[in-house]
């Protein structure tokens, strides 16, 4: 098998069983491996280290698989990685897994780059890197081995798998979907999941319990959910009296899932006002009007992915929640959140902080708030933790 030497000191971050090899760390690579293929990792003194998978084109070369030497990567690998998930989820879960959760996630559940979403009988699963693209069919299998299912489904149209090298690649892994949209149920509401068009694969699973955190705080209350997607949060306030709904997305098909769902749910259709705008735009004509609101969702897509992004991504989260602090009433409340991996809690804090001092309001945080638990973070890999949020309180 190929062999990637480190460069002396380079083999700190493995030893703490990070899972990620930069190409600097790399002093010599021994054979010729292509993309995907298993790699052995060695430190500069030439002691055996971790097993992972070559992507040639990657900053990030190699993603460790295994710290197991006797622990081979083939088939029977990976139904025990999804087996181990899988059970972890169940654990999580205590006992049935939900209709709709992450059954896979990444380097959290030791498989870089794979993610599996489970909605009702179907899979959707994406494949980052190239090695996690060499395990397509026995990933499927493990899957459908472990879980009944009808089909899985590939959605890996990401922007991760170009800095792979990889092309896009969509369509079924084995059985065929359903047509159209996936009915979920989430909290006893009813959503319609669009797995081949839909952002991700298709919901925002992440989101689950923070959703549910909104819905406990809607009742008699006008809500304003910014950037809303399909109406997550929007459903969750309904579903638990809030006065009113403003839901907004630049994404007119998101809009008509939303409103979809608000019909689907039996709920007053009057009470759920959508309007397809720009977020930074529609804040600010609020602001001019003064319209106000008593709860505000703030829950933008990624505006860094990188930490050479982050500059300007700061002063876009900076600008819109010092607009939605200034549109809430005495008493209201902010939920927001930032799903740029670049961006930690510290500092998402801080720029919350300055747009409250600007705003001048004064401002409570009343929960710290993370991804859903099934969407799991390793503590080798800190990295996983990709959604912060915050629940403040204006007093
Ligand atoms: N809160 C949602 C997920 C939000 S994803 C949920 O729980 O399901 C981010 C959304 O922001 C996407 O639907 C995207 O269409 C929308 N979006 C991106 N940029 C926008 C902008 N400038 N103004 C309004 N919506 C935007």
């Amino acid at each position: 098998m190929p062999e990637l030497v480190l460069a002396a000191k380079r083999e700190r971050s493995l030893l703490r069983r990070h899972p990620w090899v930069f190409s600097g760390a790399i002093q010599e690579v021994r054979g010729e491996p292509g993309p995907g293929d298993p790699v052995e990792i060695l430190s500069r003194a030439g002691e055996w280290l971790a097993r992972g998978t070559y992507s040639p084109a990657s900053a990030i070369r190699t993603r460790v698989w295994t710290f197991d030497r006797d622990e081979p990567l083939d088939a029977a690998f990976c139904q025990r990685r999804v087996q181990v998930a899988i059970d972890l989820r169940r654990r999580i879960y205590g006992g049935e897994l939900p209709a709709a959760c992450r059954l896979l996630n990444g380097e959290g559940d030791g498989l870089p780059g794979v993610i599996a979403d489970r909605y009702g009988d179907t899979i959707v699963v994406q494949l980052l890197t190239c090695g996690a693209d060499r395990f397509r069919s026995a990933l499927a299998e493990a899957l459908g081995a472990a879980l009944p299912c009808t089909s899985v489904f590939e959605r890996s149209d990401t922007d991760a798998r170009t800095r792979e090298g990889l092309e896009p690649q969509v369509g079924p892994i084995c059985g065929t979907p359903p047509e159209g949209t996936i009915a979920i149920d989430e909290d006893g509401i009813r959503f319609g999941v669009d797995i081949r068009l839909g952002h991700k694969t298709g919901f925002y699973l992440d989101q689950r319990e923070n959703r549910r955190l909104v819905g406990s705080r809607s009742a008699g209350r006008d809500v304003l959910n910014c950037f809303c997607y399909t109406g997550g949060f929007s459903l969750h306030a309904l579903a638990n009296g809030a006065a009113s709904t403003l839901s907004i997305d630049s994404s007119q098909e998101a809009l008509n899932l939303a409103a979809e769902h608000v019909r689907a749910n039996g709920f007053a259709e009057d009470r759920a006002e959508f309007q397809q705008a720009d977020v930074f735009r529609a804040l600010r004509t609020f602001r001019d009007a003064r319209r106000d609101f008593d709860l505000i969702v703030l829950d933008p897509p990624k505006f860094a992915d990188t930490q050479g992004q982050l500059a300007k991504a700061s002063r876009g989260y900076k600008d819109i929640n010092l607009l939605g602090l200034k549109l809430l009433r005495p008493g209201g409340e902010l939920f927001t959140f930032s799903c740029s991996g670049a961006m930690t809690p510290d500092l998402f804090q801080k720029i919350v902080a300055d747009a409250a001092l600007d705003a001048h309001r004064e401002v409570v945080v009343l929960h710290e708030l993370r991804q859903a638990p099934d969407h799991v973070v390793s503590t080798a890999f800190p990295e996983g933790h990709y959604l912060t949020g915050l629940h403040l309180a204006v007093r």
